[in-house]
Order: structure tokens, then C-alpha cells, then sequence
């Protein structure tokens, strides 16, 4: 399913049309219908949106005798030879000549046998690719071809023109599609209702939907195909941001939140337990949280802000605030390192204070999680700090009214709605460190209001970023001793990849053993996943109290680490890791009064991971590396994860179309606020709700 899908008939007889089965347009019949049900094609709306994988422009068939080697082009003839041969070694070929009375061609096949039977003799074929020559003759290898039956290629016919190319299974063809898909047209275009409000169609330039439609498949020209693919993408990105509309109203509409009142008293008293002043970016934030605090509509809110850039502040002045209106507030991380780490904080903040916190990760003992939720139901715990283990955990809480979110994109959607349904409807904040580009704030996290800081507290170092090559490795070493005997510290990190973590953990246990060779005079920890947390936390004891100089650590300190003495960072394998994780672990350094250093050791393999050593080593502006980042792996990867959330869409890029996506967004939220919950829109707001049925429960979980 997707955003251009409908399966349900709705109310009126044109849309009812477009639910006929698709055997019943004329040249499909029931057997062909279950050909092309292998497409996905089961409606006349999903054959009418069955996207052409490509067009072919017809109008400009080459005669032979112009065929120029090395350029790509279009020729028509009529074979006049064709032999299958069988090869000594290697398979078999084909060639076939083929004739169009300017010249002849060569079209060969390798390996593909299967081919003979449908190229004959005697037939009229089109055939296109990239012109070679052989023995004389221009050859074009592999060409993409079709034969010419006369049906349909009279002049206005469906394979005269630009013609669409579709994706294709066993035994169906792009002349028949063609076919099925004119005779479809005609007789349903017009049930085609135009579901967007004729006022956005004006504002957005954008063609009638039956125009589109018709053009997708046999465009009048390319500027005609061109626009319309662009009311087709808008359309999806339209329908996906109005059902972030109607979550977001949904959410808002509720209630039921805790009204949490900021007075100045509290707010002081908060202040005073930091022993820094909040920075006019931090203050910001605060004033945004405030203002959706103080409503019974649950806030719903993004925190954007680079490492080090001061989120924890944020994120414990939200929680002592709710707790100062007697309400309880969770914060969960993702890896419980950094969740200790939280823990920590606050047991230095809350030292003089009455307020209880506890921590509750996957290592907790079983006694003691049984204590804690105890207390979370009994009202008697104000804070609970933890990892997944607490949506894991079936913690109840007696009167949850803030959840925070720590490094959010590593959560997705899905869990996001389930912690929050631990409460009524708790307010909620989620904060990321992963500065994310603009288009998957608009899409991933669309349902929410952001806040960025831009500018983290005053006095961080710049950190110096060099991609080390093996030969250079020597005199890295010894410039990182002489770091080491000026008193800093130095993190060795090593990639895990999925499926070798056994290996690479060991690599990491066996470099830390080459290192505490070769630095004699100082002590080296080691860190992996895969150690049980006490033995974890003594090493990482060790090296935060500075009684260890190196940590060696797999990536299990890709967030949260502060230690200020640390100034080196030596990343080995560096081009195994993504963009957005380099930045991220390059953020545990410069967090002191020195400079800092982070050493990128790396062979790249590709140019891509060649690029990413040298973005790194060109600047630290995270949301130019998000950019990156985006830009070299695309949207599905970009969160490292399948369960990132984002949408699927058919015809939109949301890289590309990022224009069109933040016009659609603007007009589904202006028309969702003019008319709530789309009451007068009803028809379309089923559509939308079939959109994205069975996807992100995205306005059902609201
Ligand atoms: P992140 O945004 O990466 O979570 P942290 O909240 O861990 O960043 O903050 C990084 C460091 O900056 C911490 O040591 C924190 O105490 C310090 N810090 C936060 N806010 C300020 C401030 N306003 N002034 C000075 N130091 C601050
Ligand atoms: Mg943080």
C-alpha cells in the first residue's frame, strides 16, 4: 500500500468505477488480471497509477545509416537474420540483423537464450541502447527491443509519441500495457475526482487529476510529463502531511495532559542547580516548553541541538518542572551507558534535593526493577531514568506527565506512541543529536514542533579532524603519546558491524593489547557491548577518574560520554562508519579547556566512503553533515535502521521534491486548521486515513 493507493470503494459511483476489478477493462480478462496482479495491480485506480518505470521519446527514430558509435539512440527495421549460437566456453550468443533499408544493424545478446523466441524473422522491431560497432556493422549489445504488430501504432496511437516503459513480470509486455492502459483511460479518466480544493490547485499551479493521470502514461510532450509527475507528488506528499496534520490535531485536540505551571519560584529554583547560566539558545528552548507545558494539550516536541550543545539542561529543567507540579517524568536513552550516565547527573543536581529518581536498565537486577515499578505505580518515584526497558518492562506509572526522549531518531514512531501511552497523555520531548535535515523533520517527525539550539555553551574547542593514512600511522602514535604525557586522554574507537560483532569486539580486545604495549607508561581500558554493565562501569570508572589514559571501545560510546579531559578521538576503520555517527563520536571530544584532535584512520574502498573522511576532516556544522549524509545514502539509510518510519513513496523523492513537500505541508495543516479534524472534507479525509492505514497507526495513535 501506499500514498497513491485507494481500496475502498467510497460513496460515489466515480470512485466506485475506479474499484472495478481491473479484468473488466477491455483486453485484460480474468487470466491477464492475474498476470499483472504480480504488479500490484488489482483496480482500475491501480492500474491508472501504475507508475511507468520509464518514457521513451518515439518521435525520434534514427535511420541505421545515422547511427553515430557511442551515443544511445532509437532504430526501427525488419530482421532479416537471426541465429542463436552456441559458444565454446562461455554460453551462448545471438545475433540478429536487423534492417531499415538506410542500413542494417547488428542487435547481439549474450547469455540470454531465451530471447530467440521473440525476435523472428520477418518482424518489425524497435530497438534501442548504445550504438558499438561489429565487423563494420553498428551493433548495439543488449538492446531493449519490441516488436511492431501495426496495433496501436497508427499515428495518436499508444505506442506513438513519448511512450511510457513499465515495470514488467513474466509474460506481460509493454505493448500490451500500453494497450490496457489507453483502453482504460478512456474509459475512466473522468471518474478521476479532483480530491484536492480547487483553491490549492490554483495557488500551487498544479494540473486536474485526470490530466495527470492521462500524461503520466502518454505525455503530449516532456513539459507535460514533467507537470504531470509534479501534481502526482504533490498529491502524495499532500495526503502524507495531512494525516500529520490530523495526528498532530488529534494529539492536541485531546488533552488531558497535566497542566504544568512554570512560576518564577520554580524556575529560579531550577536555575540554581545548574552551576552554569543557560544560554540565550537554552533559554529559548525553555520559554517554547513553557508555553506547551502550561496547556492540557500534551506537547509534542523535537529538540534539535548538536552534540554538546546543552540538551541534558533542557531535558532535566522539563522533568523538575513537571515534578514541581507533582507530576512524574521519565527520560529514556538508547544504550544504558548513556542512561548512567543521565542517572549521574542528577544525583550530582539533586544532591540537596527531595526529589526521587531512580535508574532502570536492561541490567538492573530483577529485585530491584520489581522495586521500582513498584514505586513508579505507587506515585512514590518522581523521576525514572532508563532504556527501552522501560516501554519493555510493563512499567506503570500513577500519574505520568512528561516523557523525554533522548538521541529520538534512534526510536521509531511506533515507540514513540507506546511509552507516551503509558500515561493518559503525558507531554512529551524528544531530543536528537543527529542535527536532521530539514525534509525528514517535515516527514519522520512531522507531527511535531521543533526547537533547535543553535549555538551550545560558550568556551567548546574546536576540534581538529585528520584522516590518517596507514603510512602516517607511525607518527600519529607518537603524537598521540605526547598528548598522553601532557596529562590528556584518548579514546580508540572500533566499528561494529552487524553479523561480525564477535569478530570485531575481539579486534577491539586485541588492538588494546597491542596498545598497552606500545604505550608502556600508561593505562588502557576497554569497553564493548558485549561486557556485562559493572564490569563496563569500572573501566569506564577508571578512565573518567583519570586513572586510565586510553579507552578502547566499540561504538558503545556514541553518545553521552562527558569527559572533558579526553581530547583525542583515533577512529579506526573510518570509512566503515556512517557520516552522522563520526559526528557523533567525534562530539565526545572538545568538551575541555584543549584542543582537541580527532584522528580518522581509514582506507576507503569508494569514493562515497572516501568523501565522507574528507567532509569530516572539512567541517564539524552538523547539519551540513546531516546533509551529507542524506545526500551520499539516501533517506532509507540515513537512520541506519528499517524501522526508521519513513514513508514510501511512489512518485515523490523527498530529497528532490523537497520544495513541493514543504508546499504540501503548509496547505494540509492551513486546511486542517481551518476545518477541524476535516469535517468538511470527509471524503477526502477517509482517503487520507486509507492512505496510511496500516502503516504508522499515524492518526490513530495520536
Ligand atoms: P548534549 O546536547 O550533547 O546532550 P550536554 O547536555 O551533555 O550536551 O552538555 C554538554 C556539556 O555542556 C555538559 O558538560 C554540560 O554540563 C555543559 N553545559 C550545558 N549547558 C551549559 C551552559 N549553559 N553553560 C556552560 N556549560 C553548559
Ligand atoms: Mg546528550
Amino acid at each position: 500500500m501506499g500514498w497513491s493507493t485507494l481500496k475502498r470503494p467510497s460513496d460515489t459511483r466515480a470512485s466506485q468505477a475506479l474499484c472495478t476489478n481491473v479484468q473488466y477493462v477491455r483486453g485484460v480478462g480474468p487470466q491477464y488480471a492475474r498476470l499483472i496482479a504480480r504488479l500490484g495491480i488489482e483496480t482500475v485506480h491501480d492500474l491508472l497509477y501504475h507508475k511507468p518505470r520509464g518514457w521513451q521519446d518515439r518521435t525520434q527514430i534514427m535511420p541505421i545509416s545515422s547511427a553515430a558509435q557511442g551515443e544511445s539512440a532509437m532504430f526501427a527495421g525488419t530482421v532479416t537474420d537471426a541465429r542463436l549460437k552456441k559458444m565454446r566456453r562461455r554460453g551462448s550468443l545471438l545475433d540478429a540483423l536487423i534492417d531499415d533499408s538506410t542500413g542494417q544493424m547488428a542487435l547481439t545478446w549474450f547469455n540470454q537464450p531465451y530471447i530467440a523466441e521473440k525476435i523472428r524473422v520477418g518482424d518489425r522491431v524497435l530497438a534501442w541502447g548504445r550504438v558499438t560497432s561489429y565487423q563494420g556493422l553498428p551493433q548495439i549489445v543488449s538492446p531493449e527491443f519490441e516488436t511492431i504488430d501495426d496495433e496501436g501504432d497508427e499515428a495518436g496511437g499508444p505506442h506513438q509519441g513519448i511512450v511510457p516503459v513499465y515495470p514488467l513480470t513474466e509474460g506481460v509486455t509493454n505493448r500490451r500495457m500500453r494497450f490496457i492502459i489507453s483502453n482504460c483511460l478512456e474509459k475512466y479518466s473522468s471518474s478521476l475526482e479532483d480530491f484536492l480544493d480547487a483553491a490549492i490547485i490554483e495557488k500551487r499551479r498544479l494540473v486536474p487529476l485526470s490530466q495527470a493521470i492521462r500524461h503520466l502514461h502518454f505525455p503530449p510532450s516532456e513539459k507535460a510529463r514533467l507537470r504531470a509527475l509534479r501534481r502526482l507528488k504533490f498529491d502524495e506528499l499532500f495526503l502524507f502531511e495531512a494525516a500529520m496534520a490530523l495526528r498532530r490535531e488529534n494529539i492536541t485536540r485531546a488533552g488531558g495532559a497535566p497542566e504544568i505551571k512554570i512560576t518564577e519560584r520554580i524556575d529560579a529554583r531550577i536555575r540554581r542547580l545548574f552551576d552554569f547560566t543557560l544560554t540565550p539558545d537554552q533559554d529559548a528552548v525553555i520559554r517554547d516548553l513553557a508555553a506547551d507545558l502550561a496547556s492540557t494539550a500534551p506537547m509534542n516536541r523535537l529538540l534539535q541541538g548538536d552534540v554538546g550543545s546543552g540538551k541534558t539542561a533542557i531535558a532535566i529543567y522539563a522533568m523538575l518542572s513537571a515534578v514541581a507540579a507533582r507530576s512524574q517524568a521519565a527520560l529514556m536513552a538508547p544504550t544504558g551507558i548513556l542512561a548512567e550516565q543521565h542517572y549521574r547527573t542528577l544525583s550530582k543536581l539533586l544532591r540537596e534535593a527531595r526529589v526521587r529518581f531512580e535508574l532502570l536498565t536492561g541490567g538492573t537486577p530483577p529485585a530491584e526493577k520489581t522495586r521500582i515499578r513498584r514505586l513508579a505505580a505507587a506515585g512514590e518515584l518522581d523521576i525514572l531514568i532508563g532504556t527501552h526497558s522501560l516501554i519493555q518492562e510493563s512499567v506503570d506509572f500513577s500519574r505520568l506527565g512528561l516523557v523525554v526522549m533522548d538521541e529520538q531518531h534512534k526510536f521509531g514512531v511506533l515507540q514513540r506512541a507506546r511509552l507516551k501511552s503509558k500515561g493518559t497523555s503525558p507531554h512529551s520531548l524528544v531530543m536528537t543529536a543527529t542535527p536532521i535535515p530539514r525534509t525528514l523533520t517535515l516527514t519522520v517527525f512531522g507531527d511535531l514542533d521543533v526547537s533547535v539550539i543553535a549555538t551550545g555553551p560558550p568556551g567548546r574547542k574546536q576540534v581538529s579532524t585528520r584522516w590518517v593514512r596507514p603510512e602516517q600511522r607511525e607518527e600519529a602514535f607518537e603524537f598521540i603519546r605526547k598528548k598522553l604525557s601532557e596529562g590528556r586522554q584518548a579514546f580508540f574507537v572500533y566499528p561494529l558491524i552487524e553479523g561480525s560483532e564477535k569478530s570485531d569486539v575481539r579486534s577491539a580486545v586485541e588492538t588494546a593489547q597491542e596498545l598497552k604495549e606500545l604505550y608502556r607508561e600508561f593505562t588502557v581500558e576497554v569497553v564493548t557491548g558485549a561486557m556485562d554493565s559493572p564490569s563496563r562501569e569500572s573501566a569506564m570508572n577508571e578512565f573518567r577518574s583519570g586513572r586510565a589514559h586510553i579507552l578502547v571501545a566499540t561504538v558503545v560510546i556514541e553518545v553521552g560520554i562527558d569527559i572533558p579531559n579526553a581530547s583525542i578521538m583515533v577512529i579506526e576503520n573510518a570509512e566503515r562508519f556512517g557520516l552522522s555517527q563520526l559526528h557523533q563520536l567525534r562530539g565526545r571530544i572538545g568538551r575541555g579547556r584543549h584542543r582537541s584532535w580527532c584522528l580518522l584512520f581509514g582506507e576507503p574502498a569508494t569514493e562515497e566512503a572516501r568523501s565522507r573522511l574528507e567532509i569530516m576532516s572539512e567541517t564539524s556544522d552538523g547539519f551540513r553533515i546531516a546533509e551529507e549524509d542524506l545526500r551520499l545514502r539516501g533517506p532509507g539509510e540515513f537512520f541506519g535502521t528499517r524501522q526508521h518510519g519513513l514513508p514510501e513513496f511512489k512518485f515523490a523523492d523527498i530529497i528532490e521534491d523537497w520544495k513541493l513537500l514543504i508546499a504540501a505541508r503548509e496547505d494540509a495543516f492551513a486546511m486542517v486548521e481551518a476545518d477541524p479534524g476535516l469535517a468538511r472534507h470527509a471524503r477526502f479525509k477517509e482517503r487520507v486515513l486509507e492512505s496510511c492505514r496500516g502503516r504508522l497507526d499515524l492518526v490513530e495513535t495520536g
